[in-house]
């Protein structure tokens, strides 16, 4: 049920958002080469180019060149840590952000003033483009902090000139008081959270017409059109898919209109490219494949040719719309073994290297994510060594809570941990399988 929708498509800048493929392709060569040079004062970048056999932006002469430049990937941003990636000098940095469940380097982006400004208008354009309007009332039931969700969808709702509340996730009751309280008509969420506020609302009493919500924007982990269609009756509100990552500022990097067939991906900011992960060249046009993003829209930190890891296509045609820039079909899941639990992104070897390192732990060990209500739960079932008397529940006890603990600072998130005897965890014939992802898949 689709409550609010007015497709009166309202443009933020209708001149870049309409802008003819040719235009926008001239603007991308330009602002390729902007970043290329940018790049080049990086230390990263300047051997990777040399050794590519690219010398400075004149040796970019078409779009097509951008295949000259060597794909960067998580793996290097972390080995550049913490400033092989900053083109700027620092007085001119004015904001840094982190990816979010990094362990160890984290990857770290850094911002000039108008870096943040443009991001910024990318996010102002996508509320803007949903319909919403300074009227508004917007509650950002997000994670603040080094994550980026917070603050860019925080800057990009002040913009649009909303009365913004800076609610942050999580505390149900808190956040039906504020839309009470404020008449809060959009929301900033994780698909998983407005199920939950949905069951919550059920539990507390909290009766729909006491709260005026029409709209959400839902990102930052996969669900499917399902989901959204649950979620927009069970609210009696519209949902917009929201996508972004910290590596390419955040959100504001794709985000759907009004008419909901897909994410249009902002191409004056980014360049697409869709890969096969496997022999990394690109996919036939509308096939599924690996998102490969260039960001032409930041000086302090820019990052060439993204291996982004989510997988998802282009939806072919036009959008009624009559924004020019390409629509991204809803993103499925990842060609790694990144792990979204409740919007944190967690790897498996995170996991592994602190359980690893304590000595009370065994050899052997699972890691199970499952659906608790509408939240995802994480359980880490570990064995214990073998010195380690199973029938004594105090010291146990401690080593559980030990574990706990050190994951949590670690990953972010609060597991479950389980110990189980030496030996007694299934332990497979081939690749050991360390992760059972019970969650079902409905996408
Ligand atoms: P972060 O860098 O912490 O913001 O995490 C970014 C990652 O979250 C992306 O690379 C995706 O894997 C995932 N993500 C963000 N938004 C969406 C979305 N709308 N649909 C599916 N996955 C998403
Ligand atoms: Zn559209």
């Amino acid at each position: 049920m689709a409550c609010v929708t007015r497709m009166d498509y309202q443009y933020w800048n209708e001149k870049f958002e309409k802008m003819p493929r040719r235009e926008l392709e001239a603007w991308q060569l330009e602002r390729l080469r902007d970043v290329v040079g940018y790049s080049l004062r990086t230390p990263f970048y300047q051997k990777r180019l040399a050794e590519a056999g690219i010398a400075g932006p004149g040796d970019i002469k078409s779009l097509a060149d951008i295949k000259r430049i060597p794909f960067t990937t998580k793996h290097d941003l972390r080995d550049g840590f913490p400033y092989g990636f900053l083109a700027i000098p620092k007085d001119e940095v004015i904001r840094l952000h982190a990816s979010s469940g990094t362990t160890g380097a984290p990857t770290t982006i850094y911002f000039s003033r108008d870096d943040i400004n443009r991001w910024t208008s990318f996010v102002a354009r996508c509320i803007y483009g949903t319909g919403c309007t300074k009227t508004d009332v917007f509650q950002n039931m997000i994670t603040y902090g080094l994550f980026t969700g917070g603050l860019g969808f925080h800057f990009g709702g002040e913009e649009v000139g909303m009365l913004v509340i800076p609610s942050g996730a999580g505390n149900t009751t808190r956040q039906f008081r504020l839309m009470q309280d404020f008449g809060t008509t959009v929301v900033h969420a994780t698909p998983s959270f407005l199920l939950h506020v949905e069951s919550k609302m059920k539990e507390e009493g909290v009766r729909r017409d006491s709260i005026k919500l029409k709209r959400a924007f839902a990102g930052a982990e996969p669900y499917s059109e399902d989901t959204r269609r649950r979620i927009e009756e069970l609210l009696h509100i519209d949902v917009y898919n929201s996508y972004g990552l910290s590596e390419m500022n955040g959100p504001g990097v794709a985000f759907e209109c009004q008419e909901k067939t897909g994410l249009h991906i902002w191409e004056d900011g980014y360049i697409v490219e869709i890969i096969d992960p496997e022999t990394l060249e690109p996919v036939p046009e509308g096939e599924r494949g690996e998102l490969v993003l260039t960001i032409l829209c930041r000086e302090a930190t820019p990052i060439l040719r993204y291996r982004t890891r989510d997988l998802t296509g282009f939806v072919p045609g036009p959008c009624p719309c009559g924004r020019t820039h390409r629509r991204l079909r809803r993103i499925t899941g990842r060609s790694d073994d990144m792990l979204i639990v409740n919007g944190v992104n967690v790897f498996p070897s995170q996991i592994e290297e602190v359980i690893m390192a304590m000595k009370e732990v065994g050899n052997n060990y699972l890691i199970e994510i499952e659906k608790d209500g509408v939240l995802d739960r994480l359980t880490v079932k570990t064995e214990v060594t073998a010195e380690t008397f199973m029938d004594d529940t105090r010291p146990l006890n401690a080593i559980k809570e030990k574990i706990r603990r050190t994951l949590q600072a670690s990953i972010t998130i609060n597991p479950r941990v389980e110990l189980h005897e030496s030996g007694s965890l299934p332990v497979s014939e081939g690749k050991a399988v360390r992760v059972r992802d019970r969650r079902p898949k409905d996408i």
